[in-house]
């Protein structure tokens, strides 16, 4: 680390910004909740993978070692995140008469596509939840032995009440027992929980149902706050730095599982709480019923009848990357198109570096960049704010190139590296119209550039015109200067 960093997160735990202090440095345990895989990648998957991928890049650039755990659920998650209905894999399976794990494999590999288009780095562990049986029994036999759960008719179920007379069950969401207690219904005597807000840690499972494992209770499934506790525990430790998820997780899927940590452990597993704020469309909630459900590749593809067009897996990385995490963020074509523009402005700027002529002095601070980047980012990860520090330098660049300003060659090369290291490394963009083309284009696209000059030399108007036409018709525009030309895929 060159500078001594301070970075400050917001904990949702304490609803403050606190000072980041791992348990171990330079090491870092974060945990962040992955897909249930029994659809389509959507909207509501990219913001939280960005933002936790973001600071994942982050934390290494300024100097941790990351584990970063993410978690693929296979089994346990019901229909309405509630602990009756279907599971919602097994329902997919039956439906389309496949094996569970077919389903699971099969949307897992798209989930790793669309995340490989995001440029979102893989976890370092990504563990599934039917993987972990065993060790979800173990978590449920502690419980059972702490007193904190009870057996039901095969099932075992999480005591709240009691819980909530030892600890505090509701730190998280801000909910208070009395008032759940007031808002949900009473049982209607079918049930086998105690209290309707008690929570599932093992179901029984009725014959139709596929996804099945022997325990001490009965042949069932786990349920689906336990699966994190348990991987957290078994990857992270009993205490580790960072738990991350969608802010739709917060109650009741994190709010169970400080409850399960608390309860087994006596202590909070996780120091640190984040959550990324929700995905509108045009204002609207996103939704199924609601018909503007846009998975990423109906946004690749344009495919979905709100789009006006398709939209490169990097504008949706921009686009994320534009607002505050903690804020929500509204989806429209307008905006969209605002990102892909603002997008390619940025990359052009990126490409300009390499055509300064570095001069005997500067004319610019180059510590400037420097510092609000590494400021926006300590101050809870705020990538707008790195974002317009960025355009600010795109005027510079586009000023150095003008020759309207200068500067020295080893500023240009800390500029250089500087300005890569932002938008690549840390922010994980990259230039895609580089990236469409390969190694070849450039050597060949200068050397058509190089038999122009000669033409251009010679006279030879009609070869000249030529050259520049045909990389024109695909898509290479030659723009001449005084000294020579600049080219660009456009
Ligand atoms: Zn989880």
């Amino acid at each position: 680390m060159e500078r001594e960093q301070k970075l400050s997160i917001y904990n949702t735990l304490s609803r403050k910004k606190e000072e980041f202090k791992p348990y171990n440095p330079p090491f870092v345990g974060l945990y962040v909740c992955g897909p249930t895989v029994y659809g389509d990648a959507h909207l509501g998957h990219a913001r939280p993978a960005v933002t936790f991928d973001v600071l994942f890049r982050y934390l290494q650039d300024i100097g941790y070692k990351v584990r970063y755990v993410r978690n693929i659920t296979d089994v346990g998650h019901l229909e309405n995140d509630a602990d009756e209905g279907e599971d919602k894999i097994s329902k997919k399976a039956r439906i389309d008469k496949l094996e569970p794990m077919e389903v699971s494999h099969f949307f897992t590999e798209r989930y790793h596509d669309a995340m490989r288009m995001l440029e979102v780095k893989s976890p370092s562990i990504e563990p599934r939840a039917s993987g972990h049986i065993l060790e979800q029994i173990e978590l449920i036999e502690q419980l059972l032995e702490k007193g904190f759960a009870y057996v039901s008719n095969g099932s075992v179920y999480f005591d709240v009440a009691k819980y909530d007379k030892q600890y505090h069950y509701g730190k998280l969401s801000g909910r208070v027992l009395e008032d759940m207690v007031a808002n949900t219904r009473t049982l209607d005597g079918q049930s086998d929980k105690r209290n309707s807000f008690d929570f599932a840690l093992w179901k029984q499972a009725p014959a139709e149902h596929i996804m099945r494992w022997n325990s001490p209770w009965s042949v069932g499934f786990p349920g689906w706050h336990l699966e994190c506790s348990a991987m957290s525990t078994k990857y992270l430790g009993a205490r580790f730095d960072i738990h991350g998820g969608g802010m739709d997780l917060m109650f009741p899927h994190h709010e169970c599982e400080i409850a399960q940590s608390v309860a087994a452990c006596g202590h909070d597993a996780a120091k640190y709480w984040m959550h990324n704020n929700m995905i509108t469309i045009n204002g609207q909630k996103m939704g199924k019923s609601l018909g503007n459900f846009i998975t990423l590749e109906e946004l690749f593809e344009g495919s979905h009848k709100l789009l006006v067009q398709s939209y490169s897996p990097m504008t949706i990385r921009f686009f994320v990357l534009q607002a505050h995490y903690r804020s929500t963020l509204d989806f429209s074509n307008e905006a969209l198109q605002a990102s892909e523009k603002g997008l390619e402005r940025l990359m052009r700027a990126v490409q300009t570096l390499s055509k300064i002529e570095p001069k005997a002095t500067s004319s610019v601070d180059i510590s400037d960049l420097e510092s609000r980047y590494l400021d926006a980012m300590n101050d809870d990860l705020n990538t707008p704010i790195v974002i317009s520090a960025l355009f600010d330098w795109v005027k510079i660049i586009n000023q150095l190139h003008d020759g309207q300003q200068s500067i020295n060659s080893t500023d240009l090369e800390s500029l250089t590296s500087l300005v890569k290291k932002i938008v690549f490394d840390v922010l994980g963009l990259k230039d895609e119209k580089v990236d469409q083309s390969n190694d070849l284009v450039s050597p060949l696209v200068e050397m058509l550039i190089e038999v122009r000059s000669e033409a251009k030399v010679n006279k030879d108007w009609a070869t000249s015109d030529l050259i520049r036409d045909k990389l024109a018709e695909i898509g290479v525009q030659v723009k001449d200067r005084k000294d020579g030309c600049d080219w660009e895929i456009i």
